[in-house]
């Protein structure tokens, strides 16, 4: 059903099996590697009715959770808005008030299935929340002690940026970045077969969606400039990118350029800038500021790679 993540499959398959779960799981690791989906079919599995498990299955209560529909799985996550800026899901955000009616709705018992499963995606984001008082302890409260037989999946990419109080309720699952094999078989059926993906994928970090992004060109690829020794071109370039997914993007596709030229030339400072770039994708996990990380990136990158020049 999706590529990799085996450990956690099996931690998962034996939990669902014996009906014992924690109340509240993080799951923790980078954007689009499936914890999302991994969480979805983790309730399904709790809720079907033939006793599936990561299989497809046509029971109503897998149909309704593949139709948005099931009363016992509750959704929350980012904001979707429509071209002219309406917010199409207002009642599944991470906001004040409906993290009061997670509270209220998680004491009571399931309605249809014998599980009822709350997924957060962007679980950070609950922090924001947090400024409300009564709302968020009344939040850690239900973590610790929620109804019977009801479970909470976190899910977030920035583990740092979740409230202590809600990492010392939850038990942490880690998410590994998926390999190019696990990619391209994500991806089989979605994207024509081509060495392209291989390259997406290396440059992705590990990440699906990442991955779309490259081969769909939504990302500018500075590495070329790199290669070229055109520092000018690579500066402007990395000017350029607007989010921090863009410039996440750009510092992990830099990444292997470094290593490989690490092990061409024997330059530790190659290797130096290896754990350098790695060091800049974790301050991102802090909101650190987007132009002190760009103009740091960029001048690291051509200090160490133009002194072979
Ligand atoms: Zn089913």
């Amino acid at each position: 059903m999706f590529a990799g993540h085996e450990k956690q499959t099996e931690i998962f398959r034996r939990a669902v099996k014996s009906g014992r779960l924690m109340h509240a799981y993080i799951f923790s690791g980078i954007k689009g590697i499936g914890k999302r989906l991994f969480a979805v079919n983790t309730a399904k599995a709790l809720l079907c009715r033939e006793g599936s498990f990561f299989s497809p299955c046509g029971c109503p209560s897998c149909v309704q959770i593949d139709m948005g529909t099931h009363p016992d799985l509750h959704l929350y996550g980012e904001k979707e808005t429509s071209p002219d800026g309406k917010v199409l899901n207002e009642d599944k955000i991470i906001n004040i008030e409906n993290v009061r009616k997670i509270v209220e709705s998680a004491g009571m018992t399931p309605l249809e299935g014998q599980w009822k499963v709350y997924i957060i995606d962007g679980a950070h984001q609950l922090a924001d929340t947090a400024q409300g008082g009564p709302a968020a302890n009344a939040l850690l409260k239900t973590l610790e002690e929620p109804g019977e037989n009801t479970v909470f999946f976190l899910i977030t990419d920035k583990y740092e940026a979740i409230l202590p109080t809600i990492r010392s309720r939850a038990v942490n699952v880690k998410f590994s970045p998926l390999t190019i094999d696990q990619i391209r078989q994500a991806l089989s059926g979605i994207v024509p077969e081509g060495s392209f993906i291989d390259r997406a994928a290396l440059m992705s970090g590990g990440s699906v969606s990442r991955t779309l992004d490259i081969l769909n060109e939504k990302f500018t690829d500075v590495t070329p400039y790199l290669k070229d020794g055109d520092f000018v071109k690579f500066a402007a370039a990395v000017q350029k990118l607007k989010t921090q997914e863009e410039i996440s993007m750009a510092v992990s596709s830099v990444y292997p350029e470094a290593l490989e030229a690490f092990k061409k030339t024997g330059r530790y400072s190659y290797c130096l800038l290896g754990y350098y770039l790695l060091d800049i994708l974790r301050r991102f996990n802090y909101n650190a500021n987007v132009d002190l990380i760009k103009a740091d990136f960029s001048s690291k990158v051509i200090e160490v790679f133009s002194e072979a020049v």
